[in-house]
């Protein structure tokens, strides 16, 4: 901040020591001697009206102010041209926002047109030029330089500031070149513009003014179709990476990355929508992501509130407008706000709000985009939950939820691997089988056994050591594969594990016993112990010795007991 203001001042100072007394010293050696005010006043509407809609190539607006402060100059001097350059340059300055603060811009750009104005009028001088006349060569060729001279000297003075802003920027790009011929289109209009209004007068204004803005209009159009091509193209783009995401977090993720940028939102919220309530799932602030606490909204509550009640898009310009309706949580700087419902099926799925720091920055335009958006949206997120789910279907055991059999041996193929490339130095695994199960069927009933099997696939999760997954090897068995984890930690750990497992109380309600009240039963469970490199460097010939151990060692020794292998 410090340094921002030290430059205001130093142009500042430059303004103040340059165009206030050289306005006064051309009002005192260059003023008009007749001037029709009706003339100065339309010469102003016309310089602001031009630069309020310019015509814009590429996404960049052009400066043709000329076409009316040069006929302003060939009518009325020095003194007129700088009054109309300055008026329109402010109105210029304040319109259209910048990087640099409003303040600064002012005197940057006033004076830099000052002294524009002044140096083209010397070179219209020295070209011959004379006020006033209709001599149409001489006209012409000073004419000619004045434009020549205002529109080189201004390219050299922003790429100078640009060299010194450190900004790349090429000298002679087409975007320049373009330029000139611009300059070369408007020359006749200025000309045309100055000889009506030395033949015809004021009619000028009106016989010029409508083709001028007319056009302006058209390429307005032209450039609103052209910037929704660009941003339906765009919207495709978002949409085939959108689908192309495996899980529903990376889609929300990406969305909101997205559509922040291609917003320009400094603020993005995502709402999720159950029964009526709205839950922030996902905050996205200056191109961050931030966890903040809010309370879920209702319908009708905040702005997001209001979106899913009306299950309209909504749409402010600046902070006054929502001020009163939105809830807890708003920063300072928020100012426009653009929030829409996002549906699939016809049922509200989430509500999307985004907003900027800057006014009146979203068009209703946008929606139609936004609209495309948010069905890319909704249909990735559908497809990443299918992919999701159909994954965790082909790993894991439907009954216990735990890893399944297939997935335990490629993930203890990959353990193996690991341990032979020198990633970990052991491999231990720990069989588990579940004593006398098939009596705690017979007594309690199937359901009951199937409860149990969940509800120690719980416990089993609750013990597993960090690093170490547990799975169904199959009926009423089960594994861990421990990287890292040496035979007699392997075998501490499922000594522990015994103990707590006998110590557990399972609560089930079993349907064979009358009046189906809960009962409270303990089960007792053997387990075989093998590890790799001491018993083997072969995945399966692992699990075949922790089988072994767990039947020879624990089960035929009287059960409830861990047994390691041996050879
Ligand atoms: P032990 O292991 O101590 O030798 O005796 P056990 O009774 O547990 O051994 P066995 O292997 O003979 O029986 C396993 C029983 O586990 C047979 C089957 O009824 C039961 N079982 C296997 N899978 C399931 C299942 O998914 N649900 C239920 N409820 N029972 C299962
Ligand atoms: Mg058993
Ligand atoms: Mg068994």
């Amino acid at each position: 901040m410090m340094v921002a203001n030290r430059s205001t001042i130093r142009y500042s100072v430059l303004w103040l020591l340059t165009v206030p007394p050289g306005l006064v010293y051309i009002f005192f050696n260059y003023s008009p001697v007749q001037v029709n005010w009706m003339h100065i006043a339309l010469f102003i509407l016309f310089g602001s009206l031009t630069a309020y809609y310019p015509i814009v190539r590429n996404g960049t607006p052009m400066f043709l102010v000329l076409w009316v402060t040069v006929p302003a100059f060939l009518m009325y001097g020095l003194l007129i041209e700088l009054v109309v350059m300055q008026i329109t340059v402010i109105a210029v300055t304040l319109i259209f926002p910048g990087k640099q603060p409003l303040i600064r811009r002012f005197f940057i750009n006033s004076t830099l047109f000052f002294f524009l104005s002044i140096i083209a009028a010397l070179v219209f001088y020295l070209a011959g030029g004379e006020l006033g006349s209709v001599n149409l060569w001489p006209v012409i060729i000073a004419t000619f330089c004045y434009h020549f001279v205002h529109t080189v000297f201004n390219d050299i003075v922003l790429k100078l500031f640009a060299v010194y802003k450190g900004i790349d920027s090429k000298f002679y790009s087409k975007d320049i070149l373009v330029n000139y011929i611009m300059i070369l289109a408007i020359l006749p209009l200025s000309l045309t513009f100055y000889y009506l209004l030395q033949f015809i007068g004021t009619g000028a204004f009106l016989l010029l003014g409508i083709p001028y803005f007319f056009i302006t209009l058209i390429n307005r159009l032209y450039n609103n179709s052209e910037r929704i091509n660009n941003q339906l193209r765009q919207a495709g783009d978002i949409g085939h990476g959108l689908s192309e995401l495996l899980t529903e977090k990376d889609v929300i993720d990406k969305f909101v990355m997205n559509v922040s940028d291609m917003f320009n939102a400094e603020f993005t919220y995502l709402f999720d929508h159950q029964d009526g309530w709205l839950e922030l799932v996902r905050t996205y602030e200056h191109e961050k992501f931030i966890d903040i606490d809010f309370a879920l909204l209702s319908a009708g509550q905040g702005i997001a509130g209001l979106v899913l009640e009306r299950n309209k898009p909504i749409i402010y310009s600046e902070r006054k407008e929502w001020e009163a309706v939105s809830r807890d949580y708003t920063p300072d700087d928020m100012q426009s706000v653009l929030c829409v419902p996002i549906s699939r099926n016809k049922e509200i799925e989430a509500v999307l709000f985004l907003a900027s720091d800057k006014k009146s920055s979203f068009d209703g335009y946008q929606l139609k985009i936004l609209d495309i958006l948010c069905s890319y949206f909704t249909v990735s997120v559908e497809k990443a939950r299918y992919m999701q789910e159909a994954v965790i279907k082909n790993e894991r055991c439907a009954l216990t939820k735990l890893y399944n059999y297939k997935y335990l041996e490629e993930r203890l193929m990959h353990e193996m691997d690991r341990l032979r490339n020198e990633e970990i130095n052991n491999l231990s695994v720990v069989l588990l089988d579940i004593d006398y199960f098939k009596q705690v069927n017979d007594t309690y009933g199937h359901q009951s056994g199937n409860d149990i099997l969940y509800m120690l696939a719980r416990k089993l999760e609750a013990e597993l050591p960090a690093g170490g997954i547990v799975g169904r090897y199959g009926g009423e068995e089960f594994v861990y594969i421990l990287p890292g984890v040496s035979k007699a930690e392997a075998a501490e750990f499922a000594e522990n594990l015994r103990v707590a497992i006998a110590g557990h109380d399972f609560t089930i309600t079993p349907d064979l016993v009358e009046g189906k009240h809960p009962l409270r039963i303990t089960i007792t469970s053997s387990m075989g112990v093998s590890s790799a490199p001491a018993d083997t460097d072969e995945a399966m010939t692992l699990l075949r010795n922790a089988d072994r151990a767990l039947y020879l060692g624990a089960k035929q020794a009287g059960r409830n007991r861990v047994a390691e292998y041996v050879k």
